[in-house]
């Protein structure tokens, strides 16, 4: 594993232990020597996490869209900084460029960035693993969810399973370097259901 791609907030939270929690993510990174990859901006976590992985020595590597170059503040301090057309090539390049991804606490944004991840693990597009850094329980309401999915029939306990949590840092980057992809059925057990 070399990159690892963060997905996080454009605010930085109600609580300053966010930001703290963004900063411990950034040096676990480093020191794993692992490259962080994500979405480029200066604003909230998503600079806090890039301004210290650069502190400590480590690669940042951010992928904006032009529209968002001012709005989320294009980082000019990064190991390197691509500005692509749109949205969906942000993620694709952001997707491309990693070996794993973690979301840190955040909005809409970042949910939308883990689900389309997680989705396309259980698809089977990609066998690279996908976690939540569950930062003072932030997930754990969502986690609570997806096992009621779980329990109500609407997903696989295998798929479940796909997602790592916790929030420890350097727990979390080890869970992701043992993670084992499982074998994706999903179409074929649908098609036997019918
Ligand atoms: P948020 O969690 O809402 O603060 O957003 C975090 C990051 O997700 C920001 O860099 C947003 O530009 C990005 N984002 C917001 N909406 C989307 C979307 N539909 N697809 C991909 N990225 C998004």
């Amino acid at each position: 594993m070399k990159a690892v791609c963060v997905y996080c907030g454009s605010s930085d939270g109600a609580r300053p232990l966010y930001a703290e929690a963004a900063r411990a993510f950034g040096r676990a990174l480093v020191k794993a020597d692992l490259a962080l990859v994500y979405g480029g901006g200066k604003v909230g976590l998503m600079g806090v996490i890039a301004d210290e992985v650069m502190a400590a020595g480590g690669r940042a590597i951010g992928v904006i869209p032009e529209l968002l170059v001012n709005k989320e503040v294009g980082h000019t301090g990064l190991t390197e900084l691509h500005v692509v057309p749109d949205m969906h090539q942000r993620k694709k390049m952001m997707a491309d460029l990693s070996d794993a991804f973690v979301a840190m606490p955040g909005g809409a944004g970042t949910l939308e960035e883990l689900f389309e991840v997680f989705t396309w693990a259980q698809l089977g597009y990609h066998q690279k693993p996908v976690a939540v850094l569950n930062t003072d329980g932030f997930y754990d309401p969502l986690v609570a969810l997806l096992r009621h999915t779980v329990d109500e029939g609407f997903m696989q306990q295998k798929y479940f399973d796909i997602l790592q949590i916790d929030a420890n840092p350097d727990v979390l980057i080890g869970k992701l370097q043992r993670y084992r992809a499982p074998a994706t059925d999903k179409w074929a057990q649908n098609r036997a259901a019918v």
